[in-house]
């Protein structure tokens, strides 16, 4: 926190009630088992515990708490409220209110993470930056960003996730972000918004939500770029990425070396700075051009950017590549996977020479679209060139079906990883490239593992 806050202060900004009078704190706990003692003290409730439970140990351990009963018998300072997740917020938004440097909020379907660190590699350079951690990126990740925020701190970079309708909007609504992006539109999360056009409505809100002299950071290849342009409010700038040289930031002379990381010219408003990034793919042009409108709308020169999006490092589970048995490539994308992605990855793939083999686990919260999308990817595995598909999963089966089809053998579906581990394995040898991928229940990384293990 910048400065500290009272329980006073938020009872009187945001109602409920206050008792055993208030007290002042410089950090915010919400797990019993990591207490610190100049911390308040918010009782959450997860899938697992209710920390209404825990309360009572908390004498003489925290300043105060905030709790939606009463503890009883407690002599603690408390902050009674209807409902803690709000007042999480709620405290998140006072520690932003103390904090007057530049705000960058990122929302999309795919690659928010990674092109929050591209902009932590770009601020890094010269400014104190601070980011949102891991994948805080929710009701409760942004709040416990916002507390993150120290007096050193020059620039903030919030990741936005949202798997229903107004949760960027509510997001925004606390971390008030001034320069903002969606990064992409795919059909990712579907089950909670209903539709695609749902999916770009509830991401726009964080264009919608900005003030006036806030910036727009536009994809201007989204599908749903128009849709957004109209919908901007009074007094906020757009500014255009894509790859048509039409648009501010743009990318020339893209190249991908042997691993397949590209290399490119930068190109903002005339100026031109090469680029040489370190991360595998030709999407991740697309996210560095994402990250460079954010930090150019933010003032930072072009060859800045360009020096700083180079020494972005790949975050793990995303496209990382390793040396397996037998010496063939592995490539690490299973952090996640959605259409979007493991189209993404597929052409990753499709560019290596030698043998290309993709193993793909179930796509998960695709809600009815989950049979037609996991046997479209199987069909453009095919479409690509790629050699193999090993698939894991009742789901990713429709995948294999059509890939296999198409190559006319029988599917390698499996319903055990360890199955699909030791059939995989003696397909192995220095001409192959594996890329293993499947959304974070499928967890892939345990394929990973077993093909890389030794090595
Ligand atoms: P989450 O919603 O889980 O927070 P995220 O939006 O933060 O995800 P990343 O963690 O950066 O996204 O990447 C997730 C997956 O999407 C990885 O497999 C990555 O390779 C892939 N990916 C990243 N950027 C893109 C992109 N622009 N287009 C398609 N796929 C992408
Ligand atoms: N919690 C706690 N003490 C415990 C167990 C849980 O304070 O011994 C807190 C935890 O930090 C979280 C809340 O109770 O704020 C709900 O926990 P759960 O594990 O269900 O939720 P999650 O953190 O997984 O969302
Ligand atoms: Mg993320």
């Amino acid at each position: 926190m910048i400065a500290p806050l009272s329980l006073q202060q938020l009872q009187q900004r945001f109602g409920g009630e206050l008792l055993n009078g208030s007290i002042e704190f410089s950090a915010v706990c919400t797990d019993t088992r990591k207490l610190d003692n100049e911390a308040l003290f918010v009782a959450l409730r997860g899938e697992n515990f209710d920390a209404h439970d825990f309360l009572g140990q908390l004498e003489g351990k925290v300043r105060g708490v905030v709790t939606e009963q009463p503890i009883e018998g407690s002599e603690l300072p408390q902050w009674v409220v209807a409902d803690t997740t709000i007042a999480l917020g709620q405290i998140g938004l006072l520690c932003r209110e103390q904090f007057d440097g530049p705000v960058i909020g990122i929302t999309g379907s795919c690659g928010k993470t990674t092109v929050k660190e591209m902009l932590s590699a770009i601020f890094g350079q010269r400014h104190k930056v601070c980011v949102t951690q891991g994948n805080l990126n929710n009701h409760f990740g942004v709040p416990m960003t916002l507390f993150s925020l120290e007096p050193e701190h020059q620039v903030m970079i919030v990741e936005m996730g949202a798997s229903g309708p107004d949760e960027i909007g509510y997001l925004c609504s606390i971390a008030k972000p001034q320069i903002t992006a969606v990064n992409n539109v795919m059909p990712a999360h579907v089950e909670g918004f209903g539709s695609i056009d749902g999916i770009a409505t509830a991401k726009g809100q964080i264009y919608t939500s900005l003030q006036n002299g806030g910036v727009a950071v536009v994809n201007a290849d989204d599908n749903y770029a128009d849709y957004w342009r109209g919908r901007m409010p009074e007094g906020v700038r757009t500014l255009e990425v894509g790859f048509g040289h039409q648009w501010a930031v743009h990318p020339d002379n893209i190249v991908l070396n042997a691993l397949g990381c590209p290399a490119f010219d930068l190109v903002i408003e005339g100026v031109s700075h090469p680029v040489k990034l370190q991360l595998l793919g030709e999407h991740n042009v697309h996210n560095a051009l994402v990250a460079a409108g954010c930090a150019y709308a933010a003032g930072i020169p072009v060859a800045e950017i360009a020096e700083g999006l180079s020494l972005a490092g790949s975050v793990g589970g995303r496209m990382q590549s390793f040396r397996g048995k037998s010496g063939a490539a592995v490539i690490d994308d299973s952090y996640n996977a959605n259409p979007g992605s493991v189209s993404a990855a597929i052409e990753l793939l499709a560019q290596r020479d030698g043998k290309k083999i993709l193993v793909l686990g179930d796509m998960a919260e695709l809600g009815p679209d989950a049979d037609k999308s996991h046997r479209e990817m199987g069909r453009l595995a095919l479409e690509r060139g790629i050699d193999q598909l090993f698939t894991l999963g009742p789901l990713s089966a429709a995948a294999s079906i059509e890939f296999a089809s198409g190559h006319q053998h029988n599917p390698r579906n499996f319903s055990e990883r360890e199955a699909l581990i030791q059939a995989l394995v003696p397909e192995l040898d220095e001409g192959t490239t594996v890329l293993v991928k499947g959304s974070r229940s499928a967890r892939m990384e345990l394929v990973v593992q077993a093909l890389t293990d030794g090595n």
